[in-house]
């Protein structure tokens, strides 16, 4: 069973206007196990409109139309459609009727151009608006051999969301099989994309029922798996083992197995150890801490930190002997050990992380630093009881935007490995 979506409406066409109706329409759609194989945005013309109605008409199983199902000269959904599927249009004396009580109970006269809403396609039945004048349709017909469900539904998401809950989801669960869909996300860090592909794709490939989606940014990969099987648990069997087969695969690459955020797995890690982290930041400007702090609950293991940009902070709030930031520079190895070191004894934190380096535009500072290149980032962790401060250096590409989110993103994953190893 697959699916087109057509939005109508010239202003979709513009740079000002989205098609959003569909993503709620694909969302309920997925839930009934059908899958949306096309989506289509046509403008206010009889002529794209009916072309559109027809080629939908001729390749999907199910075709829902959002929008143009107003009062005036443009809106045509009703005429295309009828013109597609061969079907007359009929004025309906129930809606007609319905309108004039409609525009009374509002004290109003309703204008003349309204009684068009009250054209019924043949054999089409009536969807009640509960927050518009527009009626729906939903038109359950055989074109050739094949079973066809059509629906016209109103273009505003208001009119929209309430009529597919009210008529639409009842109707079409009842005339589709059985069908349950399952999903699962598998989240990675810091691994490029192609190399998750060259080591996953012989195994999802194997399951032509799942379907897997690769899908990267923001320093992270996401795996997608959906499957649609009679039972939620046939489905929910079948993502689960395609799952573990490529956690195996991916070992420790792999930060989440169910969708959670990296910063979340970090503190749930956290907690198991009953653990606390400080964090003492410099190019990151507080972005580990705000991501960190987003999570609700993160105050049981976060206890805070601080921004120390400026040199003199770095050695008040992070105990950086002076003389190292003189002689090794603000970004380096040493000092980002330090300012791990320093944050934890001074919080009294279980973890302390330091993160120093070069967000650019422009180059580092005099001193020492004025040779180091735009993206060189040191970050470091710092474990209470042990002396041995692991220091990684990065040499992050892009803007400065991006190098500071990528700087949080391994710093986060620096700590999730440092504490898988204390398990
Ligand atoms: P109706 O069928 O209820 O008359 P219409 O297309 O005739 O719908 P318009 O006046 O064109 O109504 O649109 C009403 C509002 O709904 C507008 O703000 C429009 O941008 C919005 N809208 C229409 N289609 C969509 C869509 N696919 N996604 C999001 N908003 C939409
Ligand atoms: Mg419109």
């Amino acid at each position: 069973m697959i699916a087109e979506i057509i939005a109508v409406g010239s202003e979709m066409l513009t740079p000002f206007r989205q098609d959003t109706n569909s993503l709620y329409l694909t969302s309920r759609l997925n839930e009934l196990g059908v899958q949306v194989a096309f989506k289509t945005i046509v403008g206010d013309n009889l002529g794209h409109l009916t072309g559109a109605a027809k080629i939908a008409i001729a390749r999907a199983d199910i075709v829902i139309f959002s929008g143009g199902l107003g009062p005036t000269e443009d809106d045509q959904t009703r005429e295309a459609v009828g013109e597609a599927l061969g079907l007359g249009l009929r004025r309906d004396n129930e809606i007609l009727t319905a309108m004039y009580k409609r525009f009374a109970a509002r004290h109003m006269a309703m204008p003349p151009n309204n009684a068009k809403q009250a054209d019924r396609l043949e054999g089409a039945e009536v969807l009640a608006n509960a927050n518009g004048s527009a009626p729906g349709q939903y038109i359950d017909t055989v074109v050739g051999r094949h079973r066809k469900i059509v629906i016209l539904l109103p273009g505003p998401p208001k009119e929209l969301k309430a009529m597919y809950e009210a008529e639409c989801r009842g109707r079409l669960a009842a005339s589709l099989p059985e069908r349950h869909m399952a999903k699962r996300m598998l989240r990675m860090a810091l691994i490029p994309e192609s190399q998750v592909d060259a080591r996953t794709a012989p195994i999802y490939q194997q399951y032509s029922d799942v379907e897997t989606t690769i899908l990267a940014g923001s320093g992270e990969i996401q795996l997608h798996f959906q499957c649609v099987k009679a039972s939620d648990a046939e489905a929910q069997a079948r993502v689960d083992e395609l799952a573990e087969k490529i956690e195996a695969e991916m070992g420790e690459a792999v930060f989440s197995s169910h969708g959670e955020q990296l910063e979340e797995v970090v503190l749930l890690m956290l907690g198991l150890r009953q653990m606390t982290l400080a964090a003492a930041e410099s190019c990151t400007g507080g972005l580990l801490a705000e991501r960190l702090t987003a999570v609700p609950g993160s105050s049981r293991y976060f206890v805070g930190g601080a921004v120390v940009y400026a040199d003199s902070l770095k050695t008040e709030f992070a105990d950086v002997p002076e003389e190292l930031v003189r002689s090794d520079g603000p970004v380096s190895k040493p000092v980002a050990r330090a300012m791990a070191e320093g944050i934890r004894r001074r919080t009294g934190a279980s973890v302390g992380v330091g993160i120093t380096g070069i967000a650019g535009p422009g180059p580092g500072a005099a001193g020492p630093d004025a040779e180091k290149p735009i993206g060189l980032v040191y970050v470091a962790a710092s474990f209470a009881g042990e002396s041995k401060t692991k220091v990684v250096e990065l040499n992050l590409t892009g803007d400065r935007e991006r190098i500071r989110f990528w700087a949080s993103q391994h710093a986060l994953d620096l700590l999730r490995r440092s504490l898988l190893e204390r398990a």
